[in-house]
């Protein structure tokens, strides 16, 4: 069977003398490993196509039991990063992510499109990596299913205070009124992270990164954002840790 799909390579591994295996997100089958035979040749017509980071046309054809890429052809390729290690860190990160988290074999639109965004908001640098960061956090996990209640505060139901308790392990909110000090491991979110965190999980894809944020308003909200992470995965993905290494936050 063969079929033809669009997608971005998120993990490249080698495998025999020149050939590699690339896990692909596509957006009609979410995520798929294949082989592409001889595409670490230089002079192979797959090569470029077939390297990490790169979104491409593919045509597969599906044997019994694998999938092997016939031909690729480079849409786009986010090179840029390459030459940036802490982003080029951060781009891993969000591979990984997408590998723990995005289906396989069911169409995958948003989760792709989520991973294209951001890579050319990095590529563009046109907003801070912390922030990319933590809005890419927010936001896989609530297409995944893990969208904490931002609404309102999760006792009274009051929509706003200048500050809310977010307790990442319940993944509610809590008004100061409401918040007792029993509750351990809460973020105190400002207005303006509140404001981010909402916009993260509930704004349209295409508005996703439209909005500032000042530095400690950023802390706050990527504090959040990645101990809300780490609660709903069961395991700390490796390349956050080098991202933080990488980005001097340890
Ligand atoms: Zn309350």
């Amino acid at each position: 069977m063969n079929f033809k799909t669009r997608g971005l390579v998120i993990r490249e591994q080698h495998t025999g003398e020149s050939d590699r295996i690339v896990t692909v997100l596509t957006h009609d089958r979410g995520i798929i490993r294949a082989f592409a035979n001889r595409a670490r040749k230089l002079n192979n017509k797959n090569a470029a196509a077939t390297q990490l980071l790169a979104f491409s046309e593919f045509g597969i054809y599906r044997s019994r039991d694998a999938y092997i890429i016939d031909q690729a052809e480079l849409i786009e390729v986010f090179f840029d990063l390459r030459g940036d290690l802490e982003k080029l860190s951060l781009a891993q990160y969000f591979c990984e992510l997408e590998m723990l988290l995005a289906p396989q074999e069911e169409q995958a639109e948003d989760f792709l499109r989520l991973i294209l965004n951001s890579l050319h908001i990095l590529t563009k640098g046109s907003r801070p990596g912390a922030l990319v960061k933590a809005v890419f956090e927010m936001r896989i996990l609530s297409l995944a299913g893990y969208m904490p209640d931002l609404v309102c505060c999760d006792g009274c139901k009051v929509y706003e205070a200048d500050v809310m308790y977010f307790l990442p392990e319940k993944g509610k909110i809590y008004c100061p009124e409401c918040f007792a000090s029993g509750m351990g491991g809460a973020v105190a979110l400002g207005r303006g992270p509140m404001t981010a965190m909402r916009h993260s999980i509930y704004s349209k894809a295409d508005r996703l990164f439209s909005f500032a944020l000042n530095e400690a308003g950023l802390k706050a909200f990527g504090e959040a954002a990645e101990r809300f992470l780490l609660c709903s995965l069961d395991k700390k993905p490796a390349t956050l840790e080098f991202y933080k290494g990488i980005a001097g936050e340890m």
